[in-house]
């Protein structure tokens, strides 16, 4: 292009269209992106104003038939013997393919994101009993001791000992209460993905808190086996919380199925060569062989009312985590969920 920066020359079929249609116009007359993106605009104009090289500049512009197409641009600038600037010389690639892809990827991220959110407010929803009930147990057994204060303050003498004892108490369960409701706003909370040093046991242990009563009300047993000495594992402390909570729920569920003396849910931690791993046993019906692999597909379900996400998020979530999340027979009978995820170095706790 010369020192106006019009395109003076342009190869057969530049921009899938006769030169002779460009020739003597500059790049920003045929561009769609002026306006949403001036900033890049005027640093590019910058860079040509100052007789610099620009390179992989993307824009976007209209294509010889009609229709956008994204442009990848890169030049630097000529002189002649006596050293006069003479315009630019550079190439252009059509991205368009590439540029489309990224933005596909891009919002399948936030789509991705908004699931997880809404997959963890949903399951959540339907432990609203359950939580209602942990929040309940505090409260009235703060009433319980205020009465109780109450009736050692009115006494003859008044009992002061008691009393501020039962003070003391009344301030434990408030203090309860407000950690059960700490834990939910944690894991409702739409956080970034955070990079926490995880105790991997301690995050259990608050899930199983969180599913007791729903376990109790399905009648199945919960044991844990948690390896003591546990390396601390790097991530988003609720987004791990979130998966174990999906396979928990769904081990409950599939349990349903079984008669009740039969349901029995063991989570288990273990030290692994290269890091930690998670288990999440069950003694419901399993499924048949061929679903092993079909259960962590997108929509795949096979309750009336489910929506076959909880799953294929999970394992997007653990492997973000650089981990692995699979599924097995549990022998006799039942599902077994695990998933590995790689230790920070010495952290044992
Ligand atoms: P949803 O719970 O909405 O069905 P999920 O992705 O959580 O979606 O699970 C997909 C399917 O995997 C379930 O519908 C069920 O068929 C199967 N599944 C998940 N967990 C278990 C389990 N513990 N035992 C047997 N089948 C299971």
């Amino acid at each position: 292009m010369g020192p106006d920066y019009k395109f003076t020359r342009l190869t057969e079929n530049a921009f899938g269209s006769d030169p002779v249609d460009r020739i003597g116009t500059a790049c920003w007359d045929h561009a769609l992106d002026l306006e949403t993106e001036s900033e890049k605009w005027r640093l590019v104009r910058a860079t040509l104003d100052s007789r610099k090289p620009f390179q992989d500049f993307v824009y976007c512009a209209v294509g010889g038939n009609g229709s956008p197409m994204y442009v990848k641009a890169s030049g630097r600038p000529v002189f002649d013997a006596n050293g006069e600037f003479r315009g630019y010389r550079g190439t252009g690639t059509d991205v368009t393919a590439i540029v489309r892809a990224q933005r596909a990827e891009e919002s399948l991220r936030t789509v991705e994101a908004e699931l997880a959110h809404v997959s963890r407010v949903t399951t959540l929803g339907q432990l609203t009993s359950s939580i209602t009930h942990e929040v309940n147990q505090p409260i009235t057994a703060a009433v319980t001791y205020a009465l109780a204060a109450r009736r050692f303050l009115s006494a003859e003498p008044p009992n002061l000992r008691e009393a501020d004892d039962a003070l003391s108490l009344i301030v434990k369960e408030g203090n309860r209460a407000g950690e059960v409701v700490g834990r939910i706003r944690a894991l409702i909370k739409k956080a970034p993905a955070r990079k926490d040093a995880v105790a991997i046991n301690d995050a259990i242990l608050e899930v199983i808190a969180l599913t007791r009563t729903e376990a109790t009300k399905n009648s199945v047993s919960v044991r844990t086996q948690l390896a003591e000495d546990l390396p601390r594992v790097q991530g988003d402390r609720v987004q791990l919380q979130q998966v174990l909570l999906n396979l928990i729920i769904n081990a409950i569920e599939a349990m349903r199925d079984v008669g009740e003396e039969q349901r029995e849910l063991l989570i288990s931690a273990r030290n692994e060569p290269d890091g930690v791993s998670v288990e999440v046993r069950d003694s419901g019906p399993g499924f048949a062989p061929a679903a092993l692999e079909r259960v962590f597909e997108a929509f795949y379900t096979t309750k009336p009312g489910g929506l076959g996400l909880g799953l294929s998020i999970c394992r997007s979530i653990i492997e973000a985590h650089n981990g692995r999340l699979w599924a097995s027979p549990n022998l006799p009978r039942g599902a077994s969920f695990q998933f590995a995820l790689p230790a920070i170095a010495n952290t044992a706790s």
